[in-house]
C-alpha cells in the first residue's frame, strides 16, 4: 500500500485489562515471519499477503486488505483470479488448483480451500520435513457441516504450526446454522413483498452477496443487485458457482417484490432512495452485537459473516494437529490465552488486515467501546461460556 496511508491496523484497540499479547520469539528455522512489510518466509524468499509493496507475494484471497497492489508478482488460486484481476488490473500472476504444489526456492508451496469466498486459500508450506499453514481469513462454524455453500468448504490441513486470523476469535460468537439464518432472510423478504414494498439487503460486495444470493428462494421475486455487486456475480458465475438470475437496478420497473442486494456504502444514499419506501437490512457477524444494527440504522440485522465463530477457530485449529499457533487479526489475547490454557505453544503477528471493509472494522470499533470487558460473555447470549469452558 502507498505510503501515508494509514493501515487499518491503526483501528486496533489494546488488549483488554490483564491480558497481554505474548510475542512471537523466532527461530532461525521458523518458515514465517513479521516483517514490516508483512509475513515472510525467508526460506522460500517470499511474502503472504503484504501490506507493502514486494517482489513476491503468495495472495490467499481477493479482499483489498489481504491483496494490495503493487507486488512484483502474485501467486493466488485459480477461481479468484478474476476477481483479483479485477480489482489490481493488469497483475504478473500466476495461479494455481486447489492442492496442486509448486516449489518456490526449495519451499513447498500448495493451496487449501478455506472457506471465506471464491478461491479463498490456505497457504500450506514445507520445508526440511516441517510443515506451516497461513490460513488467510477462513469460514468454520461450531456446527458440524455448516459452510459456505458459494465456495468450496475449509479443508483441514495437517501442520506443525498454523496460522490463524482470529476476526470473531470470542466466546460471544456463535453462528446460527446457515439453513436457519437463510430461512429468515426468505421470511423477511416474503413479508416486505406481501406488503408491496422492495427489500433493501446490504453486504459486502464480494463473498457476503454472493453467499445471499446462494442461498435465498428466488421465486420469492425478482433479484436486483448493485454494480460493485453483479461484477463479482460474474466471476463467481464463470468460475462455476451457481447463483439465481440478477439484474441492475432499473426503477422504471415494479420492485415491489424485488430483493435488492448491495454494499452497505448505498445507505442513506440516492442509490437507495431510487427504490421508493422499503424495508432494509444489513447482513454481517457483527450483526450478533447488541446495539450493532441500531447503530447500523437499518430495519433488520442477520448474522451472517464468512469468518469462523469461536467454536469454528477451535474445531479449525485443532484439526490441524498442530502444537504451535500463531494468531493474527482480530482478538489475539483471547485466542492465545485459551491456546495456551489447552497447553499449546501460542503467541501473536501483528498484522495490518482489517475486516473485509470498512463499514465492519468501524462497527467493530464501536464494538469494542460498548462490550467490555471483551472476554466476558454477553448476558443477552445465554449460550456463550468462558474461554477455559469452550469445547
Ligand atoms: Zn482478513
Ligand atoms: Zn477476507
Amino acid at each position: 500500500m502507498p505510503e501515508g496511508i494509514s493501515p487499518p491496523g491503526s483501528l486496533r484497540s489494546p488488549p483488554p485489562e490483564g491480558l497481554s499479547v505474548p510475542s512471537e520469539r523466532p527461530s532461525g528455522t521458523d518458515l514465517v515471519v513479521e516483517r514490516p512489510e508483512g509475513l515472510y518466509c525467508p526460506a522460500g524468499d517470499f511474502h503472504l499477503d503484504p501490506w507493502r509493496p514486494v517482489a513476491r507475494a503468495v495472495i490467499t484471497h481477493a479482499h483489498a486488505d489481504h491483496a494490495r497492489r503493487g507486488h512484483g508478482a502474485y501467486l493466488a488460486q485459480a477461481d479468484g483470479a478474476g476477481v483479483l484481476r479485477a480489482r489490481l488490473g493488469d497483475i504478473t500472476l500466476q495461479t494455481l488448483a486447489y492442492g496442486e504444489v509448486v516449489q518456490i526456492n526449495g519451499v513447498t508451496v500448495s493451496l487449501h480451500p478455506a472457506g471465506h469466498v471464491l478461491g479463498s486459500a490456505q497457504v500450506r508450506l514445507e520445508h526440511r520435513g516441517e510443515v506451516w499453514v497461513v490460513s488467510g481469513d477462513y469460514f468454520v462454524s461450531g456446527i458440524e457441516h455448516d459452510h459456505n455453500s458459494s465456495c468450496a468448504p475449509f479443508e483441514p490441513v495437517r501442520c506443525d504450526t498454523f496460522i490463524t486470523e482470529s476476526t470473531f476469535g470470542l466466546p460471544i460468537y456463535r453462528w446460527r446454522p446457515q439453513a436457519e439464518l437463510m430461512a429468515e432472510v426468505n421470511t423477511w423478504w416474503s413479508a416486505n413483498a406481501a406488503a408491496g414494498r422492495p427489500s433493501l439487503l446490504m453486504a459486502y460486495s464480494f463473498g457476503k452477496a454472493q453467499r445471499l444470493l446462494a442461498g435465498v428462494d428466488a421465486a420469492i421475486g425478482p433479484i436486483v443487485v448493485h454494480g460493485a455487486v453483479q461484477g463479482i456475480n460474474a466471476a463467481y458465475r464463470a468460475a462455476g458457482v451457481a447463483l439465481p438470475e440478477t439484474r441492475l437496478l432499473d426503477a422504471t420497473e415494479d420492485l415491489s417484490r424485488a430483493l435488492v442486494i448491495a454494499p452497505p456504502a448505498v445507505h442513506g444514499s440516492a442509490w437507495a432512495r431510487r427504490l421508493g419506501a422499503f424495508s432494509d437490512a444489513f447482513a454481517s457477524g457483527w450483526m450478533q452485537l447488541r446495539g450493532a444494527r441500531r447503530r447500523q440504522g437499518v430495519d433488520r440485522g442477520f448474522v451472517l459473516s464468512d469468518h469462523a465463530d469461536w467454536p469454528g477457530l477451535q474445531r479449525a485449529i485443532a484439526a490441524t494437529g498442530a502444537q504451535r499457533v500463531i494468531v493474527t487479526h482480530g482478538y489475539e489475547a483471547v485466542m492465545v490465552r485459551w491456546l495456551q490454557q489447552q497447553g499449546l505453544q501460542a503467541g501473536s503477528f501483528r498484522t495490518e488486515y482489517g475486516d473485509d471493509n470498512a463499514d465492519e472494522q468501524s462497527n467493530k470499533q464501536a464494538e469494542r467501546q460498548a462490550e467490555s470487558p471483551a472476554v466476558s460473555p454477553s448476558p443477552a447470549d445465554p449460550g456463550s461460556a468462558g474461554p477455559a469452558a469452550a469445547p
